[in-house]
C-alpha cells in the first residue's frame, strides 16, 4: 500500500497493543516504518514496540507536559510535507491522552489526519463486561480533585447507559469508595485489569462487592471500570430523593451549600429532576432576581 502526501504531510493515529504485542496490525507496522517521525506519548514504551518489529524510525515525545511546543513543532514538519505517526503509551491516540489536541491543531491547520485502528482499552473491558453493550458511555479518568470527582459521579448516576471509567491502581479504592457512594452498593460492576495480558482478569460484582474486595485486596495493574446504568424502573429512594419537597431554587442551593458551584448545582439538580439544564438554570436565575 503506498501512502500518498498531499502538499502537506499526513498525521497517522496509530493504535498500538494495550499489552499483547500480537495485537499490533500489520498496517500499523507498515505506517510505522514508512512515516518520517513517530511522536510517541511514553517514548520508552513505543521503543519497546519499534525494538520488538524491528523498525528504526525516528522518535519524539509528545505527551501532556509539552502538548504545546511539540505540537507547533509537529504542525511546522507536517506543513513541510513530512508525514507523522502519533501513538499513545497504548492503545488509540486521542482517548484519554493529548493526540486529542493534535488532531484539532490539525485540522485548523488544514492537515489530513487519518487513522490506523486498534486496541482500546475501555471497548475490550465493555465487551468482557456481561453488562449491556448497546449504549454505553466513556467517561475516561475521574479527577484526582473530590469536589470534581463527586460532581463527575453526581452528572451520571442517573444515566441508564452502561459507564466506562478508566482507573490507576493507587486510586482504586477511594474510586469505587465515590461510586459506591454516588450510584448505590447494589450496582453491578465489572473491573477488568491487565487486559490482553498474562495476568488479565475480569472481577464482575457489585459496588459493595468490590470495596469488599479491595478491602483484603491490594489492586494491582491498570483497571478499567464498567458500571451498569441506572435502572430505568427502580424506585428512586428517600435519601436520593431528599429535594422532591423543595423549590428549584431551595434544590440548587442545596448543592451550593454541599460545596458546588453553582453551574455543578444547577446541571445535577437537573439530572435529579431529569429536565434540561436550561430549564433549571432559568428558574433559578429567575427567582433570585425577584
Ligand atoms: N489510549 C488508551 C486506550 O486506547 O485505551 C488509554 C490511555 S489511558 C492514558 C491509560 C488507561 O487505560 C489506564 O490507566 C487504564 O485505565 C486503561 N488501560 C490501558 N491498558 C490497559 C490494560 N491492558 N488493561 C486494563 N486497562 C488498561
Amino acid at each position: 500500500m503506498i501512502y500518498m502526501a498531499d502538499k502537506n504531510g499526513t498525521l497517522y493515529l496509530c493504535a498500538t497493543p494495550i499489552g499483547n504485542l500480537g495485537d499490533v496490525s500489520k498496517r500499523c507496522l507498515e505506517v510505522l516504518n514508512s512515516v518520517d517521525l513517530i511522536a510517541a506519548e511514553d517514548t520508552r514504551r513505543t521503543l519497546q514496540l519499534l525494538n520488538h518489529f524491528g523498525i528504526t524510525k525516528a522518535l519524539t515525545s509528545y505527551h501532556e507536559h509539552n502538548k504545546k511546543a511539540k505540537g507547533e513543532y509537529i504542525i511546522k514538519l507536517l506543513k513541510e510535507g513530512k508525514n507523522v505517526a502519533q501513538v499513545s503509551d497504548a492503545g488509540t491516540p486521542a482517548i484519554s491522552d493529548p493526540g486529542e489536541d493534535l488532531v484539532r491543531l490539525c485540522i485548523e491547520n488544514d492537515i489530513t489526519v487519518t487513522s490506523v485502528p486498534g486496541p482500546v482499552a475501555g471497548i475490550t473491558a465493555l465487551i468482557l463486561s456481561g453488562l449491556p453493550t448497546g449504549r454505553y458511555a466513556f467517561e475516561g479518568f475521574l479527577s484526582v480533585n473530590k469536589r470534581h470527582r463527586r460532581e463527575h459521579l453526581n452528572s451520571v448516576k442517573n444515566d441508564q447507559r452502561t459507564l466506562i471509567f478508566y482507573e490507576a491502581p493507587h486510586k482504586l479504592k477511594t474510586t469505587l469508595a465515590d461510586m459506591r457512594q454516588a450510584f448505590g452498593g447494589e450496582r453491578r460492576i465489572a473491573l477488568a485489569r491487565e487486559l490482553t495480558k498474562v495476568h488479565e482478569e475480569i472481577i464482575r460484582t457489585t459496588l459493595d462487592g468490590a470495596v469488599d474486595y479491595y478491602n483484603e485486596t491490594a489492586p494491582r495493574g491498570e483497571y478499567v471500570l464498567v458500571i451498569e446504568g441506572a435502572s430505568p424502573s427502580a424506585e428512586v429512594s428517600d435519601e436520593e430523593c431528599f429535594w422532591k419537597d423543595l423549590s428549584v431554587t431551595e434544590h440548587v442551593d442545596k448543592y451550593i451549600a454541599d460545596g458546588m458551584d453553582s453551574k455543578a448545582a444547577i446541571k445535577t439538580a437537573a439530572d435529579d429532576r431529569g429536565v434540561p439544564k436550561r430549564e433549571i438554570y432559568n428558574e433559578y436565575h429567575k427567582n433570585k432576581r425577584d
